[in-house]
């Protein structure tokens, strides 16, 4: 069939211009398939939560195109299509890569494409996450065990708080009130084991808190994630006045760059070796570590400075047994101190090694001073 083949070269030339060889939703590169109501080009991933949302969906190079439908994708295509659907995303709303988690995906398809929330009518009410106020109920991890308990949560972004209470009743006052200031909210579905779960974090005096919650509805957790990052992108803005929304927005929230297991050792490397859970958080450049993967709180905090300040990473092979099941050495040297890290296997410390490098490697801002003198001072 001339015309099939003779199609399917026009959809090649179609995935091959700029604004279609990036999947329109995650930014994937190299699209294979395409909705055919929509006439954007997609990533395998972003067409299964399309294909679901019962918007049409064929593969560019297996299915079998009619003339009218690679004509509709010849008039539309990412660009046009995405001035309609995506003319009024706010500054920080979170617009999923390719490596989020599922639902934050699938949550973006649904509110642009399906709840039309980004198409600049105005709506009454508002959309919740809009609106500087957020309030509901979030199940939250006891502090001292496994359990998840029912908590109602409170967000302001004119006092700047996120504050939640034991009881729904609120007259015993507040269990916690959280600063937005330095508050970080990252989605952790495996580690909590719940697909639609975050793990706050944030400052208490010289502590790195945690906590670690969930909602059963996945427009819910991911409309709290967005109306957190609307309370930070307010508070950034009265901290940095100046600041650009480039400059602003990775602020806002962030990923943390490596987390794993490791095992570690005391300060004069004799010690036996313990089994503690890292998370590197490269925007502040600290290795935290914990006793187990969903503490509240961190049993420790390593500044990571530069090379040109005393500081520098490398592989290290284990002299001596001490303890220590696993052989794959990474040792990180400050100027106060050598930590002996031990991962299970050479990926993980290859990684390890990596993602440090990458923080050092980057020069330090005054802020970055600031951070590992209060680590000096707290230890
Ligand atoms: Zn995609």
């Amino acid at each position: 069939m001339a015309n099939s083949e003779r199609n399917r070269k026009i959809l090649q030339e179609l995935v091959r211009q700029p604004d279609n060889s990036r999947c329109a939703d995650c930014g994937a590169p190299d699209p294979e398939w395409a909705s055919y109501k929509l006439g954007v080009f997609l990533c395998l991933n972003c067409s299964g939560v399309h294909r679901s949302l019962s918007s049409q969906v064929k593969s560019i190079k297996r299915d079998f195109w009619e003339d009218k439908l690679v004509e509709f994708m010849k008039s539309n295509g990412n660009a046009s299509t995405r001035a309609v659907y995506e003319k009024a995303v706010p500054v920080y709303y979170y617009r999923p890569t390719p490596n989020d988690s599922v639902v934050l995906r699938e949550q973006w398809i649904r509110a642009k494409y399906e709840r039309k929330e980004f198409t600049g009518e105005i709506k009454y009410p508002p959309v919740s996450y809009t609106t500087g106020f957020y309030e509901g109920m979030l199940w939250k991890k006891g502090k001292e065990n496994t359990q998840f308990l029912k908590r109602k949560f409170v967000l302001s972004d004119r006092e700047f708080t996120l504050t939640y209470y034991n009881k729904e009743d609120e007259s015993k006052g507040p269990k916690a009130i959280i600063a937005i200031k330095d508050l970080n909210a990252t989605f952790q579905p495996e580690k909590i084991g719940h697909p639609y779960s975050l793990q706050i974090t944030y400052q208490e005096e010289y502590h790195t808190r945690n906590i670690y919650v969930y909602h059963e509805n996945p427009e819910e957790i991911v409309a709290w994630f967005n109306a957190i990052r609307a309370a930070r992108y307010a508070y950034l803005k009265t901290a940095y006045p100046t600041g650009s929304d480039e400059e602003l927005v990775p602020m806002i929230t962030r990923n943390y760059l490596k987390e794993g297991y490791m095992e570690k050792t005391g300060p004069l490397q004799k010690e036996p070796f313990k089994k503690r859970w890292f998370i590197l958080d490269s925007q502040n450049r600290k290795l935290l570590y914990f006793k187990g993967q969903l503490d509240a709180e961190e049993l420790g905090a390593i500044f990571i400075g530069t090379e040109g300040n005393g500081y520098s990473v490398r592989e290290c092979v284990p002299n001596n047994a001490r303890g220590n099941k696993w052989t794959c050495g990474v040792m990180l040297v400050t100027p106060e101190r050598q930590f002996v890290f031990m991962c299970e296997l050479e990926g993980e410390q290859k990684e390890w090694l990596g993602a440090l490098k990458q923080v050092l490697s980057r020069p330090m801002s005054p802020q970055d001073y600031t951070t590992e003198a209060k680590i000096k001072y707290k230890r």
